[in-house]
C-alpha cells in the first residue's frame, strides 16, 4: 500500500504463516482470509478495543462480525458464564437457564410465539427452510441477490456474484458461491433482485413458492434500507400466495432494535432466524416464529437437532446479553453511531472524497464512488472496492479495525472519545486517499 504505516502487523503475519502448517490458510473461516495487510492474531479484547500480538490497540468495528453489541467482555456476561461453568458444561437435557433465555427471546421478538435454539446462523436458516417446505408442501425458495444465509449448498448462491456473470438486473442468474457446491441445489431456488416488489409479486403469483428468505435490511453486504412500503408489500404478497416469509435477522436481530428489523420496520415474518448479537459472542442462534410452524418440530414430523443446541454456558451468556438490551442502550448507540456517521461524512467532504455513509447507527457502511445510498446489490457492486480496501487498510495502520467487506458494527462501549478518535483517523486516511488518488 502507498499509505504510510505507523502500526506494524509483522507478528500477526508471521504467526498466520506459521499456523498455516496446521490450519488451512492459517484461519478458520474463509471470511477471515485475504485481509490486508494480513489476517490478525489477537491476545485479548476489552470494551471497544482489541489487542493484537504486535502490541497494537485497535478500535474494533468488526465486533466479531457483528455479535458484540455490548463490546468485548461485558462484566455481567462474564460473571454469568463463570457461574454456569461451576454447574456443568453440557447435559443433553433441559436447563432452567435455557428456558429463561427462550422466554426472553419470545418477549423481545415480535413474531416469536415459539422458538428453538441452534448454534449458528447457517444452521437455523436451514431449519427455517425445512419448516417452510414441510408446512407448504412446496419446494421452491426465493432468495435475493447479495443476501447471505450461510455457507450451505442450497443458499450459497448469488451472495456476492461478479456482475459479469450475474445476468440481467431484473432476472439474475444464480451464481454459485463455492466450488464443490451441488449444482442441483439451485434447482429449488430462485434468485431475485431485492427491493423490487413487482418482480417478487409476479413470481409468488405462480403459487409454487414455499418460502421467501431475506435480510429485512440488507446488512451482510452493506447496510441497505428496505424501500418504503417494500416489506409491507412482501408481507402482503406472501400471505396472499401462501408463502412463508422468513426474515434472516442474524445480523439485524437484537441490533437494529431489541426486537430486530421486524420491530424497527413493523412488519411480522412467519419465521425469523437469529444469531450473532443474541449472545454477544457465544455460539448461539435461534429460529423463532409462528407456534403452528415451530411446533412442527415437536409434532409435525420435522427434524431439528444439534448436540450443542442450548448449551448451558452459551445460554447463560444469552440470558445475560438479552437482559442487558434496555432501550437506553439503543439510544446511546443511536447517538454515537449517528455522530460517527456524520463525522465521517464531514471528513470525506472536507477531503474532497466522494463517499456515501449510509445504513443505521448500529450498523452502517461506506461506499466510495456512489452518489446515492445503494438500493440493492447491483448498486453496492458498482462501488469502488479498491478504494474501500485502501481506506480500511489505512485505518488499520492508525488503530481502527473495520471490515474490508461489508459493514461497520457499533457497540455500547464505543463512547464519544472512541468515536472522536475514529473520526480523526478517518479524516487522516481520507486526505491520504485524496492525495494518492486511489
Ligand atoms: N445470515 C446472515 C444475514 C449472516 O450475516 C450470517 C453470517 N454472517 C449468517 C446468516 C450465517 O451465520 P453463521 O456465520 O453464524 O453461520
Amino acid at each position: 500500500t502507498r499509505l504510510s504505516s505507523p502500526l506494524s502487523f509483522e507478528q500477526s503475519a508471521r504467526q498466520v504463516r506459521d499456523n498455516s502448517q496446521w490450519i488451512s490458510g492459517g484461519v478458520n473461516s474463509n471470511f477471515r482470509l485475504n485481509i490486508s495487510p494480513t489476517p490478525l492474531v489477537f491476545e485479548r479484547g476489552e470494551g471497544p478495543y482489541l489487542y493484537d500480538v504486535d502490541g497494537n490497540r485497535l478500535i474494533d468495528y468488526y465486533l466479531g462480525m457483528g455479535p458484540m453489541i455490548l463490546g468485548h467482555r461485558p462484566e455481567a456476561l462474564c460473571d454469568a458464564v463463570r457461574d454456569q461453568i461451576e454447574r456443568g458444561i453440557l447435559f443433553a437435557g433441559q436447563t432452567q437457564v435455557e428456558a429463561e433465555a427462550a422466554r426472553l427471546v419470545c418477549e423481545l421478538v415480535p413474531c416469536a410465539e415459539r422458538m428453538r435454539f441452534g448454534t449458528s446462523g447457517s444452521e437455523v436458516d436451514q431449519a427455517a427452510l425445512r419448516l417452510a417446505r414441510a408446512a407448504t408442501e412446496r419446494q421452491k425458495v426465493v432468495k435475493f441477490e447479495g443476501h447471505y444465509h450461510g455457507w450451505f449448498d442450497n443458499v450459497l448462491w448469488s451472495t456476492a456474484p461478479s456482475l459479469d456473470v450475474a445476468g440481467p438486473a431484473d432476472q439474475p442468474v444464480p451464481v454459485a458461491g463455492s466450488k464443490g457446491q451441488l449444482p442441483q441445489s439451485a434447482d429449488a431456488l430462485d434468485v431475485l433482485p431485492w427491493n423490487n416488489l413487482e418482480i417478487l409479486q409476479r413470481r409468488l403469483a405462480k403459487g409454487d413458492v414455499a418460502a421467501v428468505i431475506m435480510e429485512a435490511a440488507m446488512c451482510n453486504a452493506g447496510a441497505v434500507h428496505p424501500a418504503p412500503g417494500y416489506l409491507e408489500g412482501v408481507r402482503e404478497a406472501c400471505t396472499r400466495y401462501g408463502t412463508i416469509l422468513i426474515f434472516d435477522e442474524v445480523i439485524t436481530g437484537f441490533r437494529l432494535a431489541p426486537g430486530g428489523a421486524q420491530e424497527r420496520f413493523g412488519v411480522l415474518p412467519d419465521l425469523a432466524t437469529f444469531g450473532k448479537a443474541i449472545a454477544n459472542g457465544f455460539p448461539v442462534a435461534a429460529i423463532a416464529g409462528r407456534a403452528d410452524l415451530l411446533d412442527m418440530f415437536s409434532s409435525g414430523g420435522v427434524v431439528h437437532g444439534g448436540t450443542y443446541n442450548a448449551q448451558p454456558i452459551s445460554m447463560a451468556a444469552t440470558v445475560a446479553t438479552l437482559r442487558s438490551l434496555k432501550p437506553s442502550l439503543y439510544s446511546l448507540i443511536d447517538q454515537r453511531g449517528t455522530r460517527l456517521m456524520e463525522g465521517m461524512r464531514e471528513a470525506f467532504a472536507s477531503a474532497g472524497v466522494q463517499a456515501v455513509v449510509t445504513g443505521f447507527p448500529q450498523i452502517f457502511h461506506v461506499a466510495f464512488g456512489l452518489d446515492a445510498p445503494a438500493r440493492d446489490y447491483r448498486d453496492l457492486a458498482r462501488s469502488n472496492k479498491k478504494a474501500y480496501v485502501a481506506f480500511t487498510t489505512g485505518l488499520l495502520h492508525r488503530g481502527v479495525r473495520a471490515l474490508e467487506r461489508g459493514a461497520w458494527f457499533m457497540s455500547v462501549t464505543h463512547d464519544d472519545a472512541v468515536v472522536d478518535e475514529t473520526i480523526a483517523a478517518v479524516a487522516d486516511v481520507a486526505r491520504e486517499l485524496k492525495s494518492t488518488g486511489v
